[in-house]
């Protein structure tokens, strides 16, 4: 269920509008709070000229209109009229200034509209081309690549709304004892039609469209819920051992905005749930590529009582000097190196680097996407204190999770029946 934090920002929202023949869209000097691209249909943009109406343009399908108020809050200069059964795709102001990734196709398409529009006027000024107002080829192809983005946006956040996003989770043991030492929370959509979507592709797009911040932000209070939950249960079939934590996914766009860390911050202290047992996983991209508003982010975070882990360690920049400049608790050894570690010799001494650079700098290590008995052995060997994976269990459901935890698992050298779950 999505809680009134994350409705709130839900309703920033892109949808569709249906105008009669007829029907006027906005009128010259309303307030701008939108822009609008034409599905189907036709518009009629207008000024009156001492009394009489003046007709500026007629726009057709792909074509958008309302685009300079809405970016620049001023109110609008023409009015527009549908001329004939005219669908829209809207798009509010609060959308355009959400936080974005780097490439950004509507960003790319309202600029280049802009700067067409720009030239063509100042032809017109100067008398030299005849300017037509026509989008050139190149500006189509990004429409209709910002069209398809839209949509799939659209699709994610109708089915945020139509809460068809989960959390699943997957236990991560502590390879010595084979007992439970906590869960990771994964993303999973599962459509009205029953397919399901995999992360891989959908956090990406959200990651790209700025989605990911709500997402993620519905996440994290998610996982907090469960975590309650889940710690409770392991209280009462484990009473001797610690509750166990919760590793939360969270994006590099959820830590670029002081704003958005509040949030987090404000989750975290309202659910009541046990701090030290709330781990953020983040990725190396955003400690190497903006130190500064990750050494803020982190300072905050690490204020409250969280731990940070860093996953998919050894894949990306693997920068080490960045590994004692922030307040680090975890590294996650990428799956890429535990499939190898027993077919590659270089794999496993990477491994084993990783888990004495991890000691010496006081850090926890978790290896990821272990899938069969002898990684898990290796992995121990070397001294990995936790690791995941499909040979202990699979990522399920938050139901599915409490019962496998009332099972009282406990994955020992002849490990247990990989879960079907998933
Ligand atoms: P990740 O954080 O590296 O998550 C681990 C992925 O490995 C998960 O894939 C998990 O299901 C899979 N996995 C675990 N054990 C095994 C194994 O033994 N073998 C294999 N082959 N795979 C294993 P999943 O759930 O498809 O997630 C993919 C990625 O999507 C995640 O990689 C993470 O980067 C992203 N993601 C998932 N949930 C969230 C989220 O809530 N927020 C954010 N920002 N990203 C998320
Ligand atoms: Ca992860
Ligand atoms: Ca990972």
């Amino acid at each position: 269920m999505a809680s009134l934090l994350t409705m709130k920002s839900m309703d920033e929202t892109t949808f569709s509008r249906h105008f009669a023949a007829g029907e006027e869209i906005f009128r010259m000097g309303d307030p701008g709070e939108s822009a609008y691209i034409i599905e189907c249909g036709k518009v009629e943009v207008s000024t009156m000229q001492v009394g009489a109406k003046m007709i500026l343009a007629e726009l057709g399908n792909g074509e958008i209109f309302g685009e300079m108020s809405m970016m620049d809050n001023a109110p609008r200069s023409a009015t527009v009229t549908a001329t004939e059964d005219t669908r829209v795709i809207v798009i509010d102001r609060a959308r355009f200034h959400r936080p974005r990734g780097d490439r950004d196709p509507l960003m790319n398409m309202l600029l280049r509209v802009l700067l067409t529009r720009l030239r063509d006027t100042q032809h017109k000024l100067c008398g030299t081309a005849m300017g037509t107002g026509q989008i050139d080829p190149a500006t189509q192809e990004i429409q209709q690549s910002a069209l398809r983005q839209i949509r799939i946006e659209d699709e994610m956040r109708r089915a945020f709304d139509a809460e068809e996003f989960e959390l699943h989770y997957q236990p991560i043991v502590a390879l010595d004892s084979g007992y439970l030492a906590g869960f990771e929370a994964l993303m999973r959509w599962q459509r009205k039609n029953g397919e399901f979507v995999s992360p891989m592709e959908f956090i990406p797009l959200a990651e790209g469209s700025g989605l990911i911040v709500e997402l993620g932000r519905w996440a994290l209070e998610r996982a907090i819920k469960d975590q309650i939950e889940f710690a409770k249960c392991i209280g009462r079939v484990f009473p001797y051992l610690t509750p166990g934590f919760m590793s939360v996914n969270v994006s590099g766009l959820q830590l670029s905005e002081m704003n958005e860390i509040e949030l987090m911050a404000e989750i975290i202290e309202r659910s009541g749930v046990d701090p030290s047992t709330i781990k953020l996983e983040l990725t190396e991209t955003l400690l190497v590529q903006d130190p500064d508003i990750a050494a803020a982010a982190l300072k905050k975070v690490k204020a409250l009582g969280v731990s940070i882990a860093i996953d998919d360690f050894g894949t990306g920049y693997s920068s080490l000097s960045y590994l004692h400049q922030f307040p680090l608790d975890t590294l996650k050894i990428d799956r890429a190196f535990i499939s190898n570690m027993n077919k590659s010799e270089n794999s496993r001494r990477i491994v084993n680097s990783i888990t004495q650079l991890a000691s010496a700098l006081e850090l926890d290590i978790v290896a990821e996407g272990i899938e069969e008995k002898a990684q898990m052995d290796a992995l121990r060997d070397l001294g990995c204190e936790a690791g995941q994976g499909y040979y202990m269990a699979k990522p399920a459901s938050a139901e599915m999770t409490m019962k496998l935890i009332e099972g009282q698992p406990r994955w020992q050298e002849f490990g247990m029946e990989p879960s079907t779950a998933e």
